[in-house]
């Protein structure tokens, strides 16, 4: 895992969250103000455009280069945690950097979204990205402590994604804008639970296809 790797990993979930820029942002106008697709896109659009840079870096330094210009360039609620997602990551591999075994990623992956959970103040339940996110790093942490190969891992997060990404339409939200509405809330799935589930999915088909 080296900046190469970042970058093939956003380029995968850039293309993924491109081909279904209409159904986030019908989402988010369901129960946000309609932006969060354009503040992803227009994030990795600047991520792309900065290309050359990400690559020749290690993967720590690489995936804290990009969290700056995900901070600089997505804005709205999710731009900062985006942020802190690969600056968390990121400070979690500084030791491992490069060496990046399916533990080594668990750890940085779940450290990447508790410092979600620190920016964001919340946990599950609340109907937000951390609906997916933190049910994932669970698993992942589970199954690399169990020694669970690559494969089986690649095999299980997107289904873990998949179905705690559903779960939100029947939740009532409790945080960021979507809360303004109360119950109304309820029968929409969660923009940012969507994206980050596509963005998930997208990145391990990747690492299953390409890096074999
Ligand atoms: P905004 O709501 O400011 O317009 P975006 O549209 O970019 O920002 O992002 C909305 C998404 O951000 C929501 O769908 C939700 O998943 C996520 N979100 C909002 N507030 C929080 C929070 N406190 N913690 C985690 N995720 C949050
Ligand atoms: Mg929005």
């Amino acid at each position: 895992m080296n900046g190469k790797t970042v970058m093939a990993c956003l380029d995968a979930a850039h293309a993924s969250l491109k081909e279904h820029a209409d159904e986030i942002a019908s989402l988010d106008q369901a129960i946000g103000d309609g932006d969060h697709i354009i503040n992803l896109l227009r994030g990795m659009d600047a991520l792309a455009a900065m290309r050359a840079q990400i690559e020749a870096d290690a993967f720590a330094p690489a995936l804290k280069l990009a969290a700056t210009k995900v901070l600089s360039t997505v804005g709205g609620s999710s731009g900062p945690l985006f942020f802190s997602m690969l600056t968390g990551m990121a400070k979690a591999s500084a030791d491992d950097a490069d060496s990046a075994g399916v533990a080594a990623f668990a750890r940085a992956f779940a450290a990447g979204v508790e410092a979600v959970g620190q920016r964001g103040k919340t946990g599950v339940g609340s109907k937000t990205m951390m609906d997916v996110l933190i049910p994932v790093a669970e698993r992942f942490t589970a199954m690399a402590e169990a020694g669970a190969s690559r494969q089986d891992v690649l095999d299980a997060l997107p289904r873990i994604a998949e179905e705690h990404m559903l779960a939100t339409r029947d939740m009532l939200a409790t945080k960021g804008r979507a809360s303004f509405l109360g119950e109304r809330s309820r029968g929409h799935i969660d923009p940012g639970a969507r994206s980050s589930q596509l963005m998930i999915e997208a990145v391990c088909a990747y690492i299953a296809r390409d890096e074999a």
